[in-house]
C-alpha cells in the first residue's frame, strides 16, 4: 500500500482546513476517517485536528456546537448545518485509567502519540497533501496489526478501554494483535474493572455492530480476559455448535442473549436501556419456540411471548442457522390478522361487565374467550362469544 499522493477531501472539510489555515493555524485530517479511507472503506467523516484551542475554534466559525470542549472537540457546522468534529491538538498531561487531564499548545506529532493505536495515529494535510505518519502505521495497515503507540503497558494504564478498542478493531478488520500488545493487555484486563459501565457498554456494541465474525470478537473478549471481569456469562458460553451469525444480524440485544444465558443480567450490569433489558427479559422468558407447528399451537405461542415473538423467531435461527418450520405459519397468522391478544377480541371487558361479571371474573372471562379464539379464529364473532361468556359466568 502506498499513500496515494492526493486524497479526495469532501468540499466542506476543506473549506473548515482553509479557514483555520488562513488564520494562522495548522489543520489535519487524522483518525479512524483516514484508516478507515486507506483500508478502502470510507465512510465515516474526516476528523479534523487543529493548532487552534477549543476557544479560537469557536471564535473562528460562525456556527459551532460544543461536543467534546472539554478534551478539546468543538463541532463546527457548514453551510448545509452539517457538523464536523474539529479537535485541539493535545497532550494528556495526566491520567488515571478512566479520564484524562489535557494539554493543549502541543504540535501534530504530539497529538499523534498519545492516539491509542498505529493505524488510528496517521494524519494528512488536506492542502498540502503531506502525510504524517511516525508510528509506521501505513506499515501496520499492509501487516494488519493492531499495535499500540508506545508502551502499550503504559497505554493501557493510562486508559483501560483501550483494551477493548483493540478488540474491536482487531474484529472488525480482522488484524492480529501485535504479540506485545496483545500480552500487555491480557495483563492490563483487571484494569477494566476502573471503567465506566456506559463506556465499556458502548464498546461491546459497538464490537458486535461491526465485528466480521461475531465469534472471533467473543472469543477475543474472553482470551483477553475482558469477559471475566465485565461479561463472565460470556465464559460459561453458548451452544458452540451453532454457526457464525450473518453479517446482515448486528443487532446487540439479540447477539448478547445468542452469546450468553442470561443476557438481561449483562444488559442491566452494562447499563443499557430500560428497553433493551425488557427485550432481554423477554427473550429469556420465551418460550423459545411454539410447541408444534400447527396454526393452533403457533398462534397460542404468539398470543403468550407477544412483542417478543420476532426476537425468538430470529434468535432460533441464529441458532440453527435455518429458518423455522413455523415462521411460514406465523408469517400466515399476520396476514390474516388472526386475534392474539384480548384486545383483538370481539367483545370487551366492559361487555362482560355488563353480563353481571365483577373483578376477577371478567378476566377470568376473557382469558377463557381468547382462549377459545385461539383455538379457532372464526369464533371471534361477537354474539358468539356474548353466549360462551353468559355460559362461562353460569
Ligand atoms: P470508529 O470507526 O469506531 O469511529 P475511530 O478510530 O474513528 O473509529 P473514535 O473513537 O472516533 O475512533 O476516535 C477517533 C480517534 O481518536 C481515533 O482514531 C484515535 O486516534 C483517537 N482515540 C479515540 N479514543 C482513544 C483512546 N481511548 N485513547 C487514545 N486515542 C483515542
Ligand atoms: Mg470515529
Amino acid at each position: 500500500m502506498i499513500f496515494p499522493p492526493v486524497l479526495q477531501i469532501p468540499d466542506p472539510i476543506l473549506n473548515i482546513a482553509r479557514s483555520l489555515e488562513h488564520a494562522g493555524f495548522e489543520a489535519w485530517c487524522v483518525g479512524g476517517s483516514l484508516r478507515d479511507r486507506l483500508l478502502g472503506h470510507p465512510q465515516s467523516d474526516f476528523d479534523i485536528a487543529t493548532s487552534a484551542t477549543p476557544d479560537e475554534v469557536q471564535r473562528l466559525f460562525p456556527r459551532t456546537v460544543a461536543v467534546g470542549v472539554k478534551y478539546g472537540t468543538v463541532g463546527v457546522l457548514d453551510p448545509d448545518r452539517v457538523l464536523h468534529e474539529v479537535t485541539t491538538f493535545r497532550r494528556d498531561v495526566s491520567t488515571d485509567g478512566r479520564h484524562a487531564v489535557v494539554q493543549y499548545g502541543v504540535s501534530l506529532d504530539d497529538d499523534l502519540a498519545r492516539r491509542d493505536f498505529t493505524i488510528n495515529a496517521i494524519a494528512y494535510h488536506p492542502l498540502r497533501h503531506e502525510w504524517r505518519d511516525p508510528f509506521a502505521g501505513k506499515q501496520d495497515l499492509e501487516g494488519r496489526l493492531i499495535r499500540a503507540v508506545g508502551n502499550p503497558a503504559q497505554r493501557f494504564a493510562e486508559d483501560y478501554l483501550r483494551i477493548l478498542r483493540a478488540l474491536r478493531f482487531s474484529a472488525r478488520f480482522e488484524f492480529a494483535i501485535d504479540p506485545q500488545t496483545w500480552s500487555a493487555a491480557r495483563a492490563a484486563a483487571s484494569g477494566l474493572k476502573q471503567l465506566s459501565a456506559e463506556r465499556v457498554r458502548d464498546e461491546w456494541f459497538k464490537g458486535l455492530q461491526t465485528a466480521r465474525s461475531v465469534r472471533r470478537f467473543a472469543s477475543l473478549w474472553r482470551e483477553a480476559g475482558a469477559a471475566s471481569v465485565w461479561i463472565p456469562e460470556l465464559e460459561q458460553g453458548e451452544k458452540q455448535t451453532s454457526p457464525e451469525p450473518p453479517a446482515s444480524v448486528r443487532d446487540p440485544v439479540l447477539l448478547t442473549a445468542l452469546l450468553t444465558q442470561a443476557p438481561s443480567t449483562v444488559l442491566r450490569r452494562l447499563k443499557a436501556s430500560n428497553a433493551e433489558i425488557e427485550r432481554a427479559l423477554a427473550i429469556e422468558r420465551g418460550p423459545e419456540q411454539p410447541a408444534e407447528s400447527f396454526p393452533t399451537a403457533v398462534r397460542r405461542w404468539l398470543s403468550q411471548v407477544g412483542p417478543a415473538a420476532p426476537d425468538l423467531a430470529a434468535l432460533w435461527m441464529l441458532r440453527m442457522g435455518k429458518e423455522p418450520a413455523w415462521s411460514p405459519v406465523v408469517e400466515a397468522i399476520r396476514e390474516r390478522g388472526d386475534p392474539l391478544t384480548r384486545a383483538d377480541l370481539a367483545v370487551s371487558g366492559n361487555d362482560v361487565q355488563a353480563l353481571g361479571a365483577s373483578g376477577p371474573d371478567v378476566g377470568r372471562v376473557l382469558s377463557a374467550l381468547l382462549d377459545q379464539v385461539l383455538e379457532e379464529p372464526s369464533r371471534n364473532q361477537r354474539d358468539q362469544l356474548l353466549h360462551q361468556a353468559r355460559k362461562l359466568l353460569q
